[in-house]
Formats: structure tokens, C-alpha cells, sequence
């Protein structure tokens, strides 16, 4: 990969690049001493103007048509589409997951827009009932402005997510990604954006104070945040004065319970439990972050898990073919989930290292970590309790069926879980576990169908986004009610 100069990101308030102040670089994080392109700062004031912008487009954008919304995002999608080589190549140099995973993550967002389409129409149309009652209809209309905020691990996906059903239900919308991937992210804005009127789709950059301005702003009507549950506390408490609707997409501690009917043998199953651990340098919210395994096979597990791990593992270059796992993201969360494992190893814990290394002279400069298991952690140290959020994965015997189901549900999150082995058998465990999705013999990103509702209970959030739900949950529900017979008969005269 040669090295490019630096892009430049602009703001976009009511339709203009607006160029500011302060910028904040992002660095590669394969090559940490090369500026991939600088992000606005933007101030509270321009985060006002993005604001009051999409406050004034609301009243006409919401008054257009469904079939001119939609015939709108599919223009901007097709340019997605043409873009997407480009666009994949500048979110793996910024982001450093390898250019296959930055492909699926556009693959991802694209079918979900798709999706969005083909369905706004017939979920956004309301409802009509008539009977000798009376007739009542019940109307999804348009919130009002909608205050986006993105994490930085799949920045492309869980913005699409949020725009696509907010813009397509006749909303408004200011976005903030997060500093830490904001560049390709602002590509595909720019070209969504460039589709609608102005002041439909505003893009701010910046830190806590525009994330603050955008969760307590009067004219904001509704929050959709993807983030860490500690940021949404502060959220949810910028947004009491004036009571905003909220979708909260969080942290999980995703647990995978391994029955004693799993074949230790199944080498695909074995793969597929791998990658749901380490996939984009296991940097998923639903990415399967402890693993219960009975303790009858737990040896026999753990020998050919290590063994598909080390087949699987390949760390290096993101831009190479080769690799499967690139850096991660930044210097902050590799010092994190390194102080879990040295934590848990001070403690008596086996770390075991996994798969190989390609380039050992590009690993000592990036913000790389080789993948490891841990062994012989205690239930309750923080590398089992505590959201990694990285390439590391602890596993843990179990006794029975209620243990593993304890096990899984012994955590603040709930965001997804994943039983493993026999269907049947599977399917009665999950049924018990605490979890917005649980996939069989599958988890993370592979078990995911844009189709369906995703969500978090317990701390993990709250609301559901993909699938039809996630067209509703920007919608405000207004029933109109014709009785035919308009006195009660038990009021008395
Ligand atoms: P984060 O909470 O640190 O940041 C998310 C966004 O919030 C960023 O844009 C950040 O600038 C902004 N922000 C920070 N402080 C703010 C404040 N006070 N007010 C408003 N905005 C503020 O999260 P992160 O480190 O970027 O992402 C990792 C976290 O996101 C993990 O916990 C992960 O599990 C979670 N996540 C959840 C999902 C899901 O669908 N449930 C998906 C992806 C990531």
C-alpha cells in the first residue's frame, strides 16, 4: 500500500462543505506515523447552525412524498455502489480492518438501505380500521430532527442504519461520527446528503461538547446513538430537560455456550465460533466475548479450537490477501484490552497466542495485538465480566444447562448470545438466556439478517434497529378515531 497525501473532510450544513477552524487528524493504524486525512472540530455554534438547518428543512421535507424519498435513496445508493471500491480502500487505511471486512461492512449497509426501500413504503402507510364501531386510522408520522451518533468500529453500518429508515420515514438529520474512523464515513454522507434538499442530512465532527450540544439541543427531537453504555448515561441525562425519543444501541458482553452434544470435530462450526471471536480484531458489539464450554468436552474444545484458531488467524497488512485480522483501531483499546490480559494472567489465568504473525517488523509499529485465549479465569475477573472489545477471548467450563444459562445471564448487557450444538437442544438453552439475538451453532456478524429486529435489553440499550422495526422506531404514532357511537353509555347523563 503507498502511502497517499492526507484527505480533508468538511462539515455539510444545509447543504454547503463548510470549512472549520480546528481539525483533528486520523492516523493509519497499520502505519501510525501516516495521516490518513484530518476531520472538522467543529464548535457548538456550527453544531447549532447544522441543528437549526435541519429544524427548518423539516416542515417541507416531511410533507414530501414516500415515492419521492425513496426514489431518492436509491439514487444515492447506486453511487454508493460505484463508489465502494475507493471508499472500502480509505476505511481500511483509516480504520485498519482488512479491505475484505471494510467491503462487507459497505456489503452490510447497502442491503439494509436496500432493504429500508423496499419496505418503507407498505410499514410507513399507517393503518386503517373499519368496523360497526367506527373507523380509526392510525398514522407513523415523521419525529422531527434526528441527532445521529456513531461509534468508530463499524462507522459506515451503523450510520446507513440510522439514516436511511430516519430520512425515508420524513425525518431530519445531523450526524456525528466518531473522531476515531471519520473519514470514509463523511464520503458516504457527502453522497447521501448530495440526493436530498438542503438541510436534509447535516454532517458535524468533534468530540463530547458537539456530542453534548447535539443530545440537549430543544429542537432535537430524537437521539439514535450506537455507542459504549457509559456515554449513553450521559446522553440519557443531556436529553431529560427536554425529553427526546431515544434508540440506544450499546455495549454487550456477548456470551457463546457450548453444549456437551457439540462436535468438537466439526471443523466449519469450529471456524465460524473463531471468527465470532475475532473477527475485525474483535471489535463488535455482538461479537461473541466469552466462551462457555461443558466441561465434558471442555479439553477436547479447547485443543481443536486452538487448532482452527491457528489455521484461521492471520495478522498483518489489512491491504494484503492474506490477513484476516489487521490492527486495531487505536492505541487506547489495545492499552485496555492488554491490561485485562495481563490482569488475568497476574491472577493464574493461561494466555495462549493465537494463529501467525505475517509481518513482524509492520507489527512492531502498528497498534497491533496477536489474538489470545485465555484459560483458568475466574468467572467473575474483568476479562469475563468487562466488554473487551478487542482481540482476546476467555473460555470457561460449565456444568449443566442451568449453569451455562447463570453463566450467560450473570452481566449488566445483553446485547447477543450463541448456543452451540445440538439444534433441538440449543433452542430449549437459548430460550433462557437474556439477550436481544441468540443465534445457533452461529454468532456475530454471520448470524445477522438485516431483515430482523437487533438490540440490546438489560444495559445493551433500548429499541431495535434493521428489519421493520427500524423503520417504526422513527416514526411518532398518531391514531385518529371515528366512533360511531360518540357518547359512553356508563358516563351518566
Ligand atoms: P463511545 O461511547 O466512546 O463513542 C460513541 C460516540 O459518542 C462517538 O461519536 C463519541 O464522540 C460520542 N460521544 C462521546 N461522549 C459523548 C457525550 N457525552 N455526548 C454525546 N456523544 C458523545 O463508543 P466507541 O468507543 O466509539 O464505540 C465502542 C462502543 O460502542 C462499544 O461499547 C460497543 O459495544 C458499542 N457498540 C454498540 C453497537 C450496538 O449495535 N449495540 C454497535 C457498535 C458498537
Amino acid at each position: 500500500m503507498t502511502v497517499k497525501d492526507p484527505i480533508v473532510i468538511d462539515a455539510i450544513i444545509n447543504g454547503e462543505k463548510i470549512k472549520t477552524e480546528k481539525q483533528a487528524p486520523r492516523e493509519n493504524p497499520t502505519h501510525p506515523d501516516e495521516v490518513v486525512g484530518y476531520a472538522p472540530l467543529n464548535t457548538r455554534e456550527e453544531t447549532i447552525r447544522a441543528i437549526d438547518a435541519a429544524y427548518d428543512a423539516f416542515p417541507a421535507w416531511a410533507k414530501t412524498s414516500i415515492d419521492e424519498r425513496i426514489e431518492r435513496m436509491k439514487k444515492a445508493i447506486q453511487k454508493i455502489k460505484d463508489a465502494t471500491p475507493e471508499i472500502a480502500e480509505l476505511l481500511t487505511r483509516e480504520h485498519g480492518k482488512p479491505l475484505y471486512d471494510s467491503n462487507g461492512e459497505i456489503g452490510v449497509s447497502l442491503m439494509w438501505m436496500e432493504f429500508a426501500c423496499e419496505n418503507a413504503k407498505e410499514v410507513l402507510k399507517g393503518e386503517i380500521h373499519e368496523s360497526e364501531l367506527g373507523k380509526t386510522i392510525i398514522a407513523r408520522d415523521a419525529i422531527g430532527v434526528v441527532a445521529a451518533i456513531t461509534p468508530w468500529n463499524y462507522p459506515i453500518s451503523l450510520s446507513t442504519i440510522k439514516i436511511a429508515p430516519a430520512l425515508l420515514a420524513g425525518n431530519t438529520m445531523v450526524l456525528k461520527p466518531s473522531p476515531l474512523a471519520p473519514l470514509a464515513v463523511s464520503k458516504i454522507i457527502e453522497i447521501v446528503a448530495n440526493e436530498f434538499p438542503k438541510g436534509v442530512l447535516n454532517l458535524v465532527h468533534g468530540e463530547a461538547d458537539v456530542g453534548v450540544e447535539l443530545t440537549s439541543n430543544p429542537k432535537i427531537a430524537k437521539i439514535a446513538f450506537t455507542g459504549g453504555t457509559n456515554t449513553a448515561k450521559h446522553i440519557i441525562k443531556a436529553a431529560a430537560d427536554t425529553i427526546k425519543h431515544m434508540t440506544l444501541e450499546l455495549g454487550g458482553n456477548d456470551a457463546a455456550i457450548v453444549l456437551e452434544d457439540f462436535n468438537v470435530n466439526d471443523e466449519r462450526a469450529m471456524r465460524r465460533l473463531v471468527i465470532s471471536n475475532f473477527l475485525t480484531a474483535g471489535q463488535i458489539c455482538m461479537i461473541a466475548k466469552r466462551v462457555y464450554v461443558h466441561r465434558s468436552i471442555y479439553d477436547e474444545f479447547v485443543e481443536k479450537y486452538i487448532e482452527a484458531a491457528n489455521k484461521w488467524i492471520r495478522v498483518g497488512d489489512p491491504f494484503s490477501d492474506d490477513v484476516t485480522i489487521g490492527p486495531v483501531n487505536n492505541m487506547k483499546q489495545v492499552e485496555f484490552v492488554q491490561s485485562l490480559i495481563d490482569d488475568a494472567e497476574r491472577k493464574g489465568a493461561k494466555v495462549i497466542k493465537l494463529g501467525k504473525v505475517l509481518d513482524k517488523e509492520l507489527y512492531e509499529k502498528g497498534y497491533f495485538m496477536q489474538p489470545t485465549v485465555v484459560l483458568g479465569a475466574d468467572y467473575k475477573d474483568p476479562i469475563v465480566v468487562e466488554e473487551q472489545f478487542g482481540p482476546t477471548v476467555p473460555i470457561l467450563p460449565f456444568e449443566d444447562d442451568k449453569h451455562a444459562i447463570e453463566l450467560a445471564n450473570d452481566s449488566i448487557y445483553g446485547l447477543t448470545s450463541s448456543v452451540w450444538g445440538d439444534e433441538e437442544h440449543a433452542l430449549k438453552v437459548a430460550k433462557h438466556i437474556q439477550a436481544g439475538t441468540t443465534m445457533i451453532n452461529t454468532a456475530a456478524v454471520q448470524g445477522l439478517d438485516v431483515r430482523f429486529p437487533f438490540g440490546g435489553v438489560k444495559q445493551s440499550g433500548m429499541g431495535r434497529e434493521y428489519g421493520k422495526d427500524g423503520l417504526l422506531i422513527y416514526t411518532d404514532t398518531h391514531v385518529i378515531n371515528m366512533p360511531k357511537n360518540l357518547d359512553l353509555p356508563y358516563i351518566p347523563e
